[in-house]
């Protein structure tokens, strides 16, 4: 910790609130998803998690089919915003389990959210972005709030692809 994100860990703790702010810089998820020129698909994630988590806390990243899944006879999916609900709906695995059933990568982010938000009845306080991609090549993405994006790269070049949004 630096001396100024220590003090402000030392206020969170007169409070120890658990909250989780939307896309503020709070939590830094990084997913990824490829395919290659043989059609094989990889993924990988890292996080830090949250700050001010709660002691213990486990999200969703190091959870394979919460955070990242990748199965290579349909596509891989991963997530970034608020684990607890990712983990809830075993998020990433059910956005692939959608494409297995002939969805493709953007209509499964959007059940996917949409699972989320049935739990959620009406609460708008947490961020979740789904990415996608399936053994075409296609790729899709959604989230609660807008401010998810993702960069997309191929052989002809790369752009910055801002998700649509449920809210
Ligand atoms: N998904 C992560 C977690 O809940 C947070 C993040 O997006 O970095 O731990």
């Amino acid at each position: 910790m630096t001396d100024s994100t220590r003090k402000q860990y030392e206020e969170w703790k007169i409070t120890s609130k658990y909250q989780t702010p939307i896309n503020i810089e709070n939590h830094d998820t990084i997913g990824m998803l490829a395919l290659d020129e043989n059609g094989d698909i990889a993924g990988a994630c890292t996080t830090s998690g949250m700050a001010y988590k709660m002691a213990g806390r486990v999200g969703d990243s190091p959870i394979i089919g919460a955070g990242l899944f990748v199965d290579n006879e349909v596509g891989g999916a991963t997530a970034t915003g608020v684990g607890e609900e990712v983990i809830r709906t075993v998020g990433s695995f059910l956005i692939v389990e959608l494409m297995r059933q002939g969805k493709s990568p953007q209509e499964a982010c959007e059940e996917g959210v949409a699972r989320i938000m049935k739990k959620n009845k009406g609460r708008k306080d947490f961020q979740i972005g789904f990415l996608a991609i399936n053994k075409q090549g296609e790729t899709g993405s959604y989230c609660v709030h807008p401010g998810f994006t993702y960069r997309k790269y191929d052989i002809e070049g790369h752009e910055n692809v801002p998700s649509k949004s449920f809210y």
